[in-house]
């Protein structure tokens, strides 16, 4: 008898199919990307790295073929070697990076890395304010990272939403900072990157010591990728991490960018410093903080890297953007505020307090009963707290992948407009379960949303 779990699977293709997918985080992988993913290679140990000599320059038909010497554990890795190759390879050239490492299995995982690579531990971080937008491995006391290292929170401007760079640039004149962070799950706007190494520069020269500059881009990969936003390695950041499932539409998992001399793993260190960094994190993946890579879901990169290498991408990530700033209008019309007044990517966050008088989880569970699926977010400020906060974040890196165009992003306005106005009422009148209270409202606009899922099919599925 088959395991109860591919029924599961099954329940979970239709909720996917059938729903509208507006969590920012979220996206839907290619079926190439899935088979890769679900493969044999799953089957390999392969602790420790694939041989970088003789690659640049190489053609990938070339390292597809070339038996290379590597800095492995095991044997048998002849096909992982060059798997594991294209993957950097493919990740180079996409972000214009000296280094790539491919291993991390998430995007905390891979932040942990870097950390560990160059911090000693009650070394300082500036990082963003976790209420402001940053995220929970860059310093929140409930992680490790923030037991081993002190974090030192820079804001953003609640008039604009953009980082306030004159905190930034007070507080590492002020504080002896070893590394300076740009990252964020919750951010509208393109960074200043120019500007934040400008701060960099400044604060190396008062505290007479190299500081680590460092972005989290986990959210806009996909669009530095398509060269639709500014990449971070242009403007003299040293390392740059992500996930590779968000805009980058690739398996879940982590991805580690850099910019130095690559050296061999293998060998002891001549000295710690920026230049060696690309080496100083190989170490600290493996063996420093990992055990043996997942090489299934590396393939499921190099596979994602070689589709987001494509001129389709590009078009891809453009609407993205797009549909987003779409999106962020016609709510702005039925009566939403956002933060920032809109976007510059694909993010999008709303004060429901503000907004309708309701709180962003009232809000996220309404919508779940019609298909339309975002998150609750505590938004610059928020009095609502982690679990009851005012906003919510969506986002358009799913629904552009199922082929939504403007024209959806007005009918999917229209429903979180209609449901905002449930919960309004519903509020009012003291009542906490508006979806029961209003079933036939909510049953209607879950036929709708249904109706529309029917002419975007989700790839996979
Ligand atoms: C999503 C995200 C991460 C964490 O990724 P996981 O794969 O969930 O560990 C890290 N940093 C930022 C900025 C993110 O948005």
């Amino acid at each position: 008898m088959k395991d109860l779990v591919f029924d599961l699977i099954e329940q979970e293709k239709i909720r996917q199919s059938e729903g509208l997918e507006l969590i920012p985080s979220e996206n839907y992988v290619s079926k190439a990307v899935l088979e890769a993913a679900g493969s044999i290679l799953t089957n390999k140990y392969s602790e420790g790295y694939p041989s970088f000599e003789g690659v640049p320059g190489w053609s990938e038909e070339k390292i597809a073929e070339e038996i290379l010497p590597n800095f492995r554990y095991y044997g048998g890795q002849i096909n992982v070697d060059r798997i594991e190759r294209l993957a950097i390879d493919r990740a180079c050239r996409l972000f214009k990076a000296d280094h790539a490492n491919v291993q991390p299995h998430s995007g905390a995982n891979a932040n942990e890395a870097v950390y560990f690579a160059w911090l000693n531990p009650g070394d300082k971080v500036l990082a963003m304010n976790l209420g402001h937008g940053g995220h929970l491995t860059h310093g929140s006391p409930v992680t490790r990272s923030a037991k081993i290292y002190e974090f030192i929170p820079y804001g953003t401007n609640l008039a604009t939403g953009d980082i306030d760079y004159n905190e930034m640039e007070k507080l590492a004149l002020d504080h002896d900072i070893k590394l300076l962070l740009v990252g964020y799950s919750a951010f509208m706007k393109v960074p200043d990157f120019k500007r934040v190494a400008e701060i960099r520069d400044k604060a190396e020269q008062k505290w007479g010591h190299e500081i680590l500059l460092m972005a989290d881009m986990a959210h806009v990969a996909g669009l530095i990728a398509a060269g639709i936003h500014d990449n971070p390695l242009d403007f003299g950041f040293n390392v740059m991490t992500t996930t590779t499932h968000k805009t980058l539409r690739g398996p879940r998992g982590g991805l580690i960018l850099s910019k130095g001399r690559v050296g061999s793993p293998l060998k002891k260190l001549e000295e710690k410093n920026l230049e060696n960094i690309p080496t100083m994190i190989d170490k600290a993946v493996f063996p420093g903080t990992q055990g043996g890579p997942l090489e299934h879901i590396i393939a499921a990169k190099a596979v994602a890297f070689g589709e987001a290498l494509k001129p389709e991408f590009k078009t891809y990530a453009k609407n993205i953007v797009k549909n987003a700033k779409t999106l962020a209008e016609e709510l702005k019309k039925r009566g939403f505020k956002l933060i920032g007044d809109g976007t510059e990517n694909h993010l999008i966050l709303a004060d429901m307090m503000k907004s309708f008088n309701i709180n962003g989880k009232t809000y996220e569970k309404a919508l779940d009963a019609v298909g339309l699926t975002l998150n609750a977010n505590a938004l610059p400020g928020d009095t609502g707290g982690a679990f009851k906060p005012n906003g919510v974040r969506l986002g358009t890196p799913a629904i552009t992948t199922r082929g939504l165009g403007e024209k959806e992003m007005i009918e999917i306005a229209k429903w979180m407009a209609e449901v905002a106005k449930i919960c309004q009422k519903a509020d009012e009148n003291g009542d906490e379960n508006p979806e029961k209270t209003y079933a036939e409202d909510f049953a209607s606009l879950r036929d709708e949303v249904k109706n529309l899922t029917k002419n975007f099919p989700v790839p996979g599925i």
